[in-house]
């Protein structure tokens, strides 16, 4: 089984990240400046363009959302965290959203453990978040998701595995670049913010590709309070 370790480069260049975002909101506003202008010149089909616009807008509101969430600065709510907690806080969350697809996600810890992470909650939570979302995500039809934690003397990994279509070997070095989506209505950010955090907790993430079918993506914590 191959594995891949995303890379780290690239995403702490300000000019690079500046750039792709004037990009992504550059499109939108030239598209609805577009269509304002087709519906100033009295055009038909309305409703169309209408449904076009809002679809433009929401995606500028997930982009500055989600980048405002970056431009959070590492707060000062690190602390000793139980792992188990915080999958389940996030595994609830998600459930709801998975259900409607047809999706189990589930649970499993290698011992009945009371591992900690020393972390910022909110941040590693996020993370989870991300992870489990894109697996819902990426999952065509009804199937499993699982959460699996593996503790060792260095490291608590979590894995998420899933089902779904899985990452092409030739994409997988763009994983976690500000922006690359293969997703309609995607923002690309997802995977770029959970690498940042990642680096701020001195954890990793990796991607693996299933046997069967699927992907797994690891990410792995120190377990000592070593930041
Ligand atoms: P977004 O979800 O908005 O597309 P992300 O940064 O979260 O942005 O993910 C970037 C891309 O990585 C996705 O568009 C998808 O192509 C790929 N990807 C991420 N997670 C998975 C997964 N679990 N299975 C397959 N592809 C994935
Ligand atoms: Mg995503």
């Amino acid at each position: 089984l191959e594995e891949l370790m995303i890379r780290y480069e690239k995403m702490s260049d300000a000019g690079q990240l500046a750039a792709g975002i004037a990009h992504e909101i550059r499109n939108p506003l030239t598209s609805l400046k577009g269509f304002l202008q087709l519906l100033q010149a009295g055009v038909k089909g309305r409703d169309e363009y209408y449904k076009i616009m809002l679809e433009e807008i929401e995606k500028m509101e997930k982009i500055t959302t989600e980048l405002l969430f970056v431009s959070k600065p590492l707060t000062d709510h690190l602390k000793m965290e139980p792992v188990t907690e915080m999958i389940r806080d996030v595994v609830t969350l998600m459930s709801t959203q998975a259900k409607i697809k047809g999706i189990d996600i589930s649970h499993i810890a290698e011992e009945e453990d009371a591992s900690f992470i020393y972390c910022d909650r909110s941040q590693v939570k996020q993370v989870l978040l991300n992870l489990i979302k894109n697996s819902i995500e990426a999952m065509e039809e009804p199937g499993r998701i699982v959460v699996k934690t593996i503790k060792n003397t260095e490291e608590i990994c979590i894995q998420v595995t899933d089902e779904g279509a899985g990452v092409p070997d030739e994409l997988i070095h763009k994983l976690g670049e500000p922006f690359f989506t293969t997703k309609k209505g995607g923002t690309g950010l997802g995977l770029m913010i959970t690498k940042k955090i990642l680096e701020r907790h001195n954890g990793k993430l990796s991607v693996k590709r299933n046997e069967e079918k699927g992907s797994t993506f690891m990410i792995s914590f120190p377990t000592q309070e070593g930041i």
